[in-house]
């Protein structure tokens, strides 16, 4: 018998996956966790019937959401995960040796529980020294926290529950005061194909809070369109000056020191949503 898992990315496309086990399926307070075994992408997280990551294609989410922000700061040594449960981001922060302390602070403790369980290869950071994962509403620990990290990383589900604060102006607001004076954040900001006004909108919040905004785009075959974007808000350094011949060779499957300079060249209609 073929089972096939199905996610409606747009009201009018579908990406099916060939799926021939369910690992895991729970409903937490927030949301329908699964876990289930597919054929082309192997384990996979899904969330309301949304794919989040896998274990194929999940090092290019995680490491541009990671190296390109850590490596535009000249020396990080506290980042912060909002969401990211599942501690793909949280494993390529460790990787830079200025880092002292990643905290993740995600809403769902059972993402956290599952990803420890069922997806070692990604959440295995989780359990590092240097690691301290907080079970928590991101958008009440920000307001908590000021002037403390060096680098914020937003790796947030989709604008819909819980995450859509994670959208929000007011957020970014409180991001730009939890970042040190040199700080850095990046955030998610999905399909420039199918989410256009959202990133119209976030680009225009974020240009009006940090000083430097950039935008930048990664290749993850299971997200709708499979390219993917990125939106940095940066007190001081800008990605554009910084010279990547500097940028070490890191233990990476997508990122290089060439790829992070090239990341920032837009196609033309992805140019044109942020003007
Ligand atoms: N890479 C993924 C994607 O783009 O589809 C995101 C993966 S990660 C699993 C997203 C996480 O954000 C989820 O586990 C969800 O529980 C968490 N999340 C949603 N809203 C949140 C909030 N307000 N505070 C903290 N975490 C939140």
């Amino acid at each position: 018998m073929d089972l096939w898992f199905t996610e409606l990315q747009t009201p009018g496309m579908k990406i099916s996956c060939k799926t021939t086990k369910v690992l895991y399926n729970e409903k937490s307070e927030f949301q329908d966790i699964g876990i289930i075994e597919t054929e082309q992408f192997g384990r996979m997280l899904v969330l309301d019937d949304i794919i989040q990551t896998n274990i194929e294609d999940e090092f290019v989410y995680h490491e541009m959401i990671t190296h390109v922000p850590l490596f535009t700061h000249k020396n990080p040594k506290k980042a912060l995960v909002i969401g990211g449960g599942d501690g793909g981001a949280i494993r390529e922060i460790l990787k830079h040796p200025s880092i002292e302390k990643a905290v993740l602070v995600e809403i769902d403790g059972k993402v956290v529980e599952a990803s420890k369980k069922y997806l070692p290869e990604i959440s295995c950071g989780l359990s590092n020294e240097r690691a301290e994962v907080i079970i928590d509403d991101g958008i009440k620990y920000i307001k908590e926290h000021k002037n403390e990290f060096d680098v914020i990383s937003v790796d947030s589900t989709d604008p819909i529950g819980p995450a859509v604060g994670l959208f929000a102006a007011d957020f970014y607001k409180a991001i730009y005061e939890a970042l040190k004076d040199d700080g850095i954040f990046v955030a998610q900001t999905e399909s420039p194909f199918f989410n256009k006004d959202l990133i119209k909108r976030v680009n225009k919040d974020i240009r009006s809070i940090f000083p430097i905004t950039r935008m930048y785009t990664g290749y993850i075959p299971t997200y709708p369109g499979g390219l993917w974007s990125f939106t940095m808000g940066s007190k001081k350094y800008d990605p554009l000056e910084v010279d990547e011949t500097q940028i070490p060779e890191l233990d990476t499957k997508y990122f290089t020191p060439q790829l992070y300079k090239a990341t920032f060249v837009l196609p033309k209609f992805a140019q044109d949503l942020i003007k």
